[in-house]
């Protein structure tokens, strides 16, 4: 298995020089978070996850969950894992702090959760889920319940669920059946099942709190009908601890492709007492705060993973002897070259890099809008980081999803047999990664968020978050000669989304289903524009910082040439995408169902 080593150079690079996030500390509740305490919270968390969580990602992964008398057991080292997690503060960190959590910026919290994932995906399920209770909580829950189950959830001795999947019902929620009975002592009765429920059960916390989608008797039909609730495994008691045993219980286990140490459970609920969060009827909305989250962090997952698969590749690659090098030996002491000479090795090696570190910035940037959305004392600066999170959170949940997905599978081809068999652990992150292009919406219904809802919504207002300050950059740039090789490219990809936008918008009026058919190939895209705009601005720090401090470890020349192998590699996929863009969906719903 290879070495995972946090890349907190990079990480540096972007939150510092590239992004200015030091300037978050200007907003109310994070004035203490200013580089001499960003930096060794970083560096804290590598260390945990390099030398806690790693080590056991692939034991964890051979071994798998086990149900043993409707509890259910996670492998080897996880409760030990957890509980050191746990005590360093971990599960607490981007937390209100009147519930004892540290208040980190959404900025720096990013980077932790990709630092996590790339360590051990598995285990990063059971303190974000909680995450996402934790938010929905937060946003929606009574004084009352927050004072029950927040210090819990912040300080990580319980953890959290959501409950939406039901055995009928997965995009579509409006079908969901699970039952809420009002009783006198104004809680409810939950029954029904759910199903594929990420640490539905599992031996790290003394308690969990489900957060459960469930209609009332009076609930209208549909999408409309649908509340939310809070059903805890025990029923806290009035010191604050685990009481009787409400009626929530894991019936089984899946068995499934990977993420073998996270236990997805089927939950069954019996007449379980839970509580209202929320209004009535507006659990969905409620959901809708978790579900971001989640969507972000998910995103976070894939980026953890292109990381982990970039790691392994580069290390396998300079060890592999095989072959020469085209151009002359270049290891005559050796029997044969390194691998990684061949220029077709370094494609893929770069690929994964160019995305990698593009899809860093871009969380980094969109996590740093959506702490402005939530501190800015201006409400028009607020309203306007809310739009760009809005239009960007699809993007970064499915664009970085897929090449999370990509780059393991890049890995594999990098290791030959050697990717494939087990020992080096690429083939686990080819099958980790590939379930989070499915779970927190499927990538297509993603891609049918970005053109559906956010699109043309509110006369185009959401776009215009993006577009502004993209072609506000190039046209400052375009008299720049140092800048052209970057601006160069951008424009032309940026004009290509221009004309993409305009037509989707367009034949979407007249026929919705020309706007599903472009839908997902709009997305890509967009996310390789949004990719193209961030390298072209990466390069641009890499020369400022160069001119002001030197580059001793190569580190700024290394960004400028994987920026202009961004630009000449992999942005001209945009010309292809505004192809199948044009050409429209016809071909795709002419052929007649039978047929298929
Ligand atoms: C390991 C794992 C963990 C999970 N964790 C959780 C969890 O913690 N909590 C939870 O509630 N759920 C969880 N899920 C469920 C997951 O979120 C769903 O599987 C996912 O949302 C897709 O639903 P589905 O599987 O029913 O697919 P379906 O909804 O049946 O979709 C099948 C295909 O049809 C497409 N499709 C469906 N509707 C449309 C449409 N209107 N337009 C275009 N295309 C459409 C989809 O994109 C997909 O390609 C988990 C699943 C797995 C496998």
């Amino acid at each position: 298995m290879a070495n995972y080593t946090p890349p907190l150079r990079d990480m540096r690079f972007v939150y510092h020089e590239l992004l200015g996030c030091d300037d978050l500390a200007e907003l109310p509740g994070f004035e203490e978070f200013t580089a001499d305490l960003i930096d060794p919270i970083l560096e804290e968390a590598g260390k945990i996850c390099a030398e806690v969580l790693h080590p056991i990602n692939r034991s964890g992964d051979e071994e798998g969950c086990r149900l043993e008398n409707g509890v259910v057991r996670t492998p080897a080292g996880f409760p030990e894992a957890y509980r050191q997690f746990r005590e360093g503060g971990w599960t607490a960190i981007t937390c209100d702090p009147a519930y004892g959590g540290q208040g980190l910026p959404n900025a720096a919290d990013v980077l932790v959760t990709e630092m996590i994932c790339s360590a051990n995906l598995s285990f990063g399920m059971y303190p974000g889920l909680s995450h996402g209770a934790y938010l929905a909580l937060h946003s929606h829950g009574s004084e009352e319940l927050k004072r029950a189950y927040l210090p819990k959830l912040v300080d990580g001795t319980w953890s959290g669920t959501m409950c939406l999947t039901e055995p009928h019902c997965g995009t579509d929620l409006g079908l969901l059946r699970t039952k809420a009975e009002p009783q006198e002592d104004g809680s409810f009765r939950i029954t029904g099942t759910k199903i594929f429920i990420s640490a539905g059960e599992h031996d790290l916390t003394e308690n969990i709190i489900h957060l459960v989608l469930a209609r009332l008797p009076d609930a209208p039909k549909g999408s409309r009908g649908i509340s939310l609730f809070v059903v805890p495994k025990f029923l806290p008691t009035s010191e604050g601890t685990p009481g009787d045993r409400n009626g929530v219980m894991c019936s089984s286990i899946e068995h499934k492709m990977g993420i073998k140490a996270s236990a997805t459970c089927v939950m069954n609920f019996d007449e379980a007492q839970g509580w209202l969060v929320g209004a009535p009827h507006k659990g969905l909305q409620a959901m809708f705060t978790m579900m971001n989250n989640e969507r972000l962090a998910v995103g976070g997952q894939g980026l953890g993973i292109a990381e982990a698969a970039y790691q392994g590749s580069v290390a396998y690659a300079r060890e592999r002897l095989q072959g020469r090098s085209l151009t002359g030996t270049k290891a005559p002491d050796k029997p044969a070259d390194p691998i990684i000479v061949h220029p077709d090795v370094r494609r893929m090696l770069l690929l994964q890099r160019a995305t990698t570190e593009g899809c860093r910035a871009m969380a980094v940037w969109v996590a740093k809008e959506l702490d402005k959305q939530e501190r800015h004392p201006e409400p028009e600066v607020r309203k306007a980081s809310e739009d760009f999170v809005a239009l960007m959170t699809p993007i970064v949940k499915a664009l970085f999803t897929d090449l999370g997905f990509e780059n393991a599978n890049l890995g594999m081809q990098v290791l030959g047999g050697h990717g494939y068999i087990r020992e080096h652990g690429m083939e686990q992150h080819v099958r980790d990664a590939r379930i989070t292009q499915i779970y927190e919406g499927t990538n297509g219904i993603q891609a049918l968020d970005l053109v559906g809802r956010k699109l043309g919504a509110n006369g185009g207002r959401y776009l215009r978050r993006f577009f502004h300050p993209v072609s506000e950059y190039i046209e400052a740039r375009a008299e720049t000669p140092e800048m052209a090789a970057y601006v160069g490219p951008l424009a032309k990809a940026f004009g290509r989304l221009q004309t993409a936008t305009a037509t989707v918008a367009q034949r979407g009026l007249a026929n919705p289903d020309e706007a599903g058919a472009a839908a997902t190939d709009y997305m890509r895209l967009f996310g390789l524009t949004a990719l193209g705009y961030l390298w072209a601005r990466m390069a641009e720090t890499a020369m400022e910082q160069t001119r002001e401090t030197g580059d001793a470890d190569g580190f700024y020349a290394a960004k400028q040439v994987t920026a202009r192998f961004y630009m000449e590699k992999m942005l001209p996929q945009t010309g292809a995408l505004l192809s199948q863009i044009m050409a429209g969906g016809q071909t795709l719903m002419s052929l007649d169902e039978a047929a298929f």
